[in-house]
């Protein structure tokens, strides 16, 4: 695998593979790898000549010192996760690198509502920093293909509307969330639960999986409040909110409609770690 830290080295190195005529599949990630994060890689490898995962810890998507402080920082396991895939290309920029190549007030970056309903509620400017971030790696990777997992499925709508925006010709492939054995969607943030709380962790998907089963038996409304009410009394999980929206506009949706993809996204706090969780219906 070839390791890149400067923007200068990666580019050379890519725009020969370009001149080649190799197709770069890009997965942008915050390291600290696991199952969910290679299972891109993977899809990567298979569609793609050349797969580029970057590692950056991007401290504009952060809304607390605390929780970017205390990001998981494990490179030598990502990187040893990524030789096993065989990826090709790691980029391991560091913040000077990123902001001297281009300082951009994340306001030129609006997704309207978008942005601004469900974790946008609980993380104002997250999707900014989001998106700021990743229009700059795709600016120096260009790639062909982007890979983004559906467990952070608001970021996926808000990157797709971004490639629209500013007209990149990227393709976003998007990946289902792969999850631990009991379900738990897998997360950088997992390690940092303690037994009690990572037991507790795994009653987001069972009644996520519940609250589907009760689709056209139960309106919206109830099936919301079931879910609320799973957790209300729980002394280790607090909900932040649990929502039913249609999966491209995000508005909320007020009845079943098999015209339309639903999707129920919930974001809650196991003790003091925040998860978040989706499923469609
Ligand atoms: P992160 O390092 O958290 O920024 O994640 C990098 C990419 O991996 C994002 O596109 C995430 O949506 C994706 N990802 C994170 N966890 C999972 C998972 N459990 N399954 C599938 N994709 C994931």
């Amino acid at each position: 695998m070839l390791h890149f830290s400067t923007i200068k080295d990666l580019k050379v190195n890519l725009n020969s593979f370009r001149r080649n005529k190799k197709r770069i599949g890009f997965v942008p990630t915050m390291g600290a790898l696991h199952a969910g994060h290679l299972s891109l890689i993977k899809k990567a490898k298979k569609e793609s000549d050349i797969v580029v995962c970057s590692i950056f810890v991007n401290p504009t998507q952060f809304n607390e010192k605390d929780d970017f402080k205390n990001y998981p920082r494990t490179l030598d396991s990502d990187m040893q996760m990524l030789e096993s895939e065989n990826c090709d290309v790691l980029f391991c920029p560091d913040e000077n690198e990123i902001y001297n190549y281009r300082k951009t007030d994340t306001s030129i970056y609006n997704f309207g509502y978008l942005e601004t309903c469900m974790e946008g509620l609980y993380r104002p400017g997250h999707f900014k920093g989001v998106a700021y971030i990743v229009h700059l790696l795709f600016n120096i990777v260009e790639p062909y293909n982007a890979y983004f997992g559906e467990k952070d499925f608001q970021q996926l709508v808000i990157i797709k509307n971004l490639v629209k925006q500013f007209n990149l010709p990227i393709k976003i492939i998007p990946c289902s969330t792969v999850r631990e054995s009991d379900g738990l969607a897998m997360s950088s943030r997992n390690i940092r639960l303690n037994s009690d709380e990572r037991k507790a962790a795994s009653l987001i998907s069972k009644t996520l999986i519940e609250a589907k089963k009760k689709v056209n038996k139960l309106d919206v409304g109830n099936v919301k409040k079931f879910v609320i009410d799973r957790f209300k009394d729980h002394s280790l999980i607090k909900v932040q909110y649990f929502d039913i929206v249609n999966s491209e506009s995000l508005q909320s949706v007020t009845s079943w409609n098999n015209d339309i993809k639903i999707i129920g996204c919930i974001a809650l706090f196991a003790g003091k770690v925040r998860l978040i969780d989706n499923i469609f219906f």
